[in-house]
């Protein structure tokens, strides 16, 4: 490993720079700072740009209203040079294949961070999930399985949860899934529910994880983490749990936003609380004893830790420089761009970044798939011990390599990540 990076690798930028928000150009773009630095073989580096597959496929569901539709949706396979694919699947308007293959690198690079035996995909369906019942989303989502039967399996590709896709969603691909089998096959999806044999701890997994990371972060700062102010972007699966260890750890939330609005309060936002609104309301807005403020408002925030937790791209050039908080923790992919990476670097703001930081989803994913092939299963303490394990290790491998090169901690994930998959193509004798 070189301690300067030659330029050797390097996308177009500049025409594409102008154009929206491109996740897949972003993803491009990180991996080939990491590529340069380990003047990575020109083979591997073709091989590792583009992911291996892209499927996509077109659902057609009678909706309650007795009108036929047609939806798409996408599963994209980025790596499985180091085991099975291995990503989420997310319901959504703006869902686009872009995105897939962003969220499949991503998640590539965060199975070798934590050094997982998988390799990274990500599936998709371009729908308002909000606006549909249960009914349909359940008609639709077994429709994609029967559409992706013959990419996914136990040892080819295992989807989960992501984005406004949950438990019971994973059910229903289980058994869509299982249809011809004759019995039930778990291993084939994680995040399931627990009576279907999904793991105890996988619920909060994510959040657990970002608060390792967290903690780990304030020794390396040599800060404490008790009294810290906190602002979460996002208060889903992964913005609700992690919002909830923090609160139990002493800190105080001052605001929290999601897609309809936010909340803000000196005084301190209790997370439990706002969770009971939420399931009863959609929304944090309009949460007793706060006043609204929105995503930009947040970001630019006088707090100790900024926790995106929504989706990608939102902390970018034109807000990256009001950042306040001392320590950004990346629960959402890809929430950070390039650009506001090189403006927080010069801040001086520590950026947990995505593959090492939110990969407690993905480290009990990976324990349920291990249950699950050997029909045998840990209590919630042995799952929580092994994530703990596996993540504070990660966090120091991504730490040593941070000041050995006097990178950034996004920089040291890249190159610890890249490094390893590269050197599996090479042992497997795979590079040409
Ligand atoms: P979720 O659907 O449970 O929650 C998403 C939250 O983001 C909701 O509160 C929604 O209102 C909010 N949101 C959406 N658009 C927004 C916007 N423009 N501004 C503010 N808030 C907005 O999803 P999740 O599972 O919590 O995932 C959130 C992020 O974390 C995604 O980037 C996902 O890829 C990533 N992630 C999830 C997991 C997991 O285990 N669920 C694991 C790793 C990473």
């Amino acid at each position: 490993m070189k301690n300067e990076a030659k330029i050797r690798y390097i996308s177009p930028l500049p025409e594409l720079r102008e154009k929206e928000y491109d996740p897949f150009l972003e993803a491009t773009l990180q991996f080939e700072r990491a590529a340069n630095f380990l003047d990575l073989d020109p083979w591997i580096y073709q091989r590792l740009k583009h992911p291996e597959r892209e499927l996509t496929v077109h659902l057609a569901i009678t909706l309650d209203n007795g009108v036929a539709e047609t939806f798409t949706g996408f599963r994209v396979q980025h790596s499985r040079v180091r085991g099975p694919a291995k990503g989420g699947i997310r319901y959504s308007p703006k869902a686009s294949l872009s995105e897939c293959k962003a969220l499949a690198s991503w998640m590539t690079w965060k199975c070798a961070v934590l050094d997982l035996p998988f390799g990274g995909a990500k599936g998709a369906i371009i729908c308002d999930s909000l606006k549909m019942s249960e009914n349909e989303l359940r008609k639709l989502t077994k429709e994609y399985t029967f559409a992706i039967r013959d990419f996914i399996g136990p040892y080819k590709d295992i989807p989960a949860p992501d984005m406004f896709t949950n438990a019971q969603t994973m059910a229903w691909i289980a058994d869509a899934y299982s249809q011809g089998n004759g019995c039930l096959e778990p291993a084939v999806v994680t995040g399931k529910p627990v009576n279907l044999w999904g793991s105890l701890g996988r619920a909060m997994a994510t959040g657990t994880g970002l608060f390792f990371v967290l903690e780990e972060a304030c020794k390396h700062l040599k800060i404490p983490l008790s009294g810290k102010k906190v602002a979460i972007l996002g208060f889903g699966n992964v913005g609700s749990s992690i919002g909830k260890l923090v609160h139990q750890a002493g800190c105080r939330i001052i605001a929290v936003t999601d897609m309809f609005g936010g909340i803000r309060s000196d005084k301190g936002i209790d997370p439990f609380e706002l969770e009971k609104q939420v399931v009863q309301t959609g929304s944090v807005v309009n949460f007793p004893g706060t006043e609204p403020i929105d995503n930009d408002g947040l970001i630019a925030l006088d707090c100790d830790v900024l926790i995106p937790a929504a989706m990608e791209g939102q902390i970018h050039r034109d807000n990256a420089d009001t950042v306040k908080a001392r320590i950004v923790l990346e629960g959402a992919n890809g929430p950070t761009t390039l650009e506001a990476d090189e403006i927080l670097k010069e801040k001086k703001v520590l950026v947990a970044p995505d593959i090492l930081a939110n990969a407690g989803g993905v480290t009990v994913s990976y324990l349920e798939w291990v249950q699950d092939l050997q029909r045998y299963f840990f209590s919630e303490e042995e799952v929580r011990e092994k994530t703990e394990k596996k993540m504070k290790k990660a966090f120091w491998e991504v730490v040593a390599v941070m000041e050995k090169h006097n990178v950034t901690m996004r920089e040291a994930a890249y190159i610890l990540a890249v490094g390893r998959v590269a050197e599996s193509l090479t042992a497997l004798g795979r590079a040409a």
